[in-house]
């Protein structure tokens, strides 16, 4: 069944910053089968050559750009470089992301700095850029991966929450200073998704509460964020800006 127009991504370029694996790779696979030219930033190059081939197989443009995000000398000339590959970016996923799980007596200053760059600190320097080129054209779309933790406190992640919690907090304060420039910012909160950075968390006593606390009675799939991230990258979401989109198999309601 074609999808209506309003959700159509043919003639956008995103970036998916860690879109080779996880949930960037289900956003990115997603975007691609919308229309849209997509380019995966993050630095395992191997993981990024297999997705490209996944992404290549929906017939639309793709590359994949070696790219460490906390290396803010680096942000200006890998976007510049899309640019000049693939035309103007329209659509900006800031989805790559780190969680240190320590308890607070045991943190050091790397543990707190990695996470807060990664997370916080990487989103902002990239949309600001990405917020340059979109201003001098007709607009575009940011959407940030936030988490539950933007919102619940939860012990042994002091630096993951804090760098989600301001994500949505500048989600929020950007949306409102670009909206008159056309250009959407929004966040998606994933519930528990089965990916490499929930490992930890797929068996054991930790598994079955997370499945007792989710109304839908199980994890989410990478592929089940695609939906969202289409939806806030397409024309369908013009008039929505600043908001916050659950996927979490109802998990946040509880
Ligand atoms: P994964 O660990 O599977 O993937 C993380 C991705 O981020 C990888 O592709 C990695 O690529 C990339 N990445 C990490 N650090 C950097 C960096 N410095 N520069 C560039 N890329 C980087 O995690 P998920 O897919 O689970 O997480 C994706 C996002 O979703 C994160 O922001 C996470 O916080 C968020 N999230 C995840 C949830 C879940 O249940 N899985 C729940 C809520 C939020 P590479 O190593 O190649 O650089």
């Amino acid at each position: 069944m074609a999808a209506p127009k309003m959700f159509d991504l043919v003639d956008n370029v995103a970036i998916v910053t860690g879109g080779n694996g996880g949930i960037g790779r289900g956003i990115a696979l997603g975007l691609a089968e919308a229309g849209a030219s997509i380019a995966i930033l993050a630095r395992n190059e191997e993981k990024s050559c297999a997705t490209l081939k996944e992404i290549e197989a929906h017939g639309v443009k793709a590359i994949a750009l070696k790219l460490d995000v906390t290396r803010r000398d680096d942000l200006r000339p890998a976007f510049e470089e899309v640019e000049r590959k693939l035309g103007p970016v329209t659509i900006l996923v800031n989805n790559a992301g780190v969680a240190v799980s320590k308890s607070v007596l045991k943190y050091n200053a790397d543990d707190w700095d990695r996470v807060i760059e990664t997370n916080l600190n990487s989103v902002f320097f990239l949309s600001q850029i990405a917020a340059q080129s979109m201003a001098q054209r007709s607009g575009g779309k940011i959407i940030n991966i936030a988490s539950e933790y933007s919102r619940l406190g939860s012990p042994s992640v002091a630096s993951y929450s804090a760098s989600k919690g301001g994500l949505v907090q500048l989600t929020k304060s950007i949306a409102i200073e670009l909206a008159r420039k056309n250009i959407q910012v929004n966040a998606i909160v994933p519930g528990w998704i089965t990916t490499e950075m929930t490992a930890p968390a797929q068996s054991g006593p930790f598994h079955d509460e997370i499945i007792m606390r989710t109304p839908a009675g199980r994890f989410g799939e990478p592929e089940e964020l695609a939906g969202a991230a289409i939806f806030l990258a397409s024309h369908a979401s013009d008039f929505v800006t600043g908001s916050v989109v659950y996927v979490d198999g109802g998990y946040a309601i509880r």
